[in-house]
């Protein structure tokens, strides 16, 4: 049984103070929902107030990035060691930071190995872009972002890694793939790939999320496929009512 998760991509949004704000109104509400890993992942400045607000719940944390160096002269970079010392997640290679940073399903590779050795929980998005997906590319390029990306990663550490497929063409856009079109590509796709790197057993223990404009209406119609374990949610996740409804139809799925 894959435990559904649910994670909140603020992205650069929310000051330090607004942070605390959002969060302190969400808690209640997202403690009432049992039988769902919930993840809350703002910018990096927020960390240590919301992980003082976490506390008390059962309420995840996570980065939304990291670099893979322990420490050092790299100006500006967050190492593993200072995103553990407040979370238990962090999401790697999503689109923007692919598209807009330079990264690359090496890069990705590096960080989610700096994953496994501070033991954090990695999200690692994969996902195709527009022309990719109007190329008829969608298999061939998803397949090569989880072969590269999730290389050499012990067997024994290979079922804490979550799986985020964010079509980049839906992120953000409002225009959500379909639920048994993203179930597919989880299933025929990510999961054959993921097979062929650690075997089925694991392949199917490794929770796949979907992402890309999920919001309270259309969640149930994503969290209803067999392959699909939750989701990453970027825009709905700022909104307290609608994340909590979304966190809601994980659990009734
Ligand atoms: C994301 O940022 O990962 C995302 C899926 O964004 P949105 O939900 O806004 O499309």
């Amino acid at each position: 049984m894959r435990r559904p998760l649910v994670a909140g991509n603020w992205k650069m949004n929310k000051t330090v103070a607004e942070a605390r704000e959002l969060v302190s109104s969400m808690v209640p509400k997202l403690n009432e929902v049992k039988d769902v890993e919930k993840v809350l992942c703002p910018p990096f400045v927020s960390l240590p107030a919301i992980s003082d607000l976490l506390k008390a719940s059962d309420i995840g944390l996570g980065a939304q990035n990291m670099y893979w160096e322990e420490k050092g002269a790299f100006t500006g970079e967050v190492s593993p060691a200072m995103v553990k010392e407040f979370c238990q997640y962090v999401i790697l290679g999503h689109s923007e930071r692919r598209t807009y940073f330079g990264e690359t399903d090496e890069t990705v590779n590096k960080r989610l190995r700096a994953a496994q050795k501070f033991d954090l929980t990695p999200i690692v998005c994969v996902g195709e872009t527009l022309q990719q997906y109007e190329s008829k590319q969608t298999n061939e390029v998803v397949s090569r972002q989880i072969k590269f990306g999730l290389a050499d990663i012990d067997s024994a550490f290979a079922p804490r890694i979550v799986v985020a497929y964010e079509p980049v063409w839906a992120i953000g856009t409002g225009k959500a793939s379909s639920g048994p079109n993203a179930n597919d590509v989880v299933g025929k796709v990510i999961r054959r790939a993921l097979s062929e790197l650690f075997g089925d057993k694991t392949a199917q223990a490794i929770r796949v999320l979907y992402g890309g404009s999920v919001t309270a209406s259309n969640a149930a119609e994503f969290f209803g496929q067999s392959e699909i374990d939750g989701a990453l949610v970027g825009g709905a996740s700022l909104k307290m009512d609608e994340f909590t409804a979304i966190t809601k139809a994980a659990c009734k799925s």
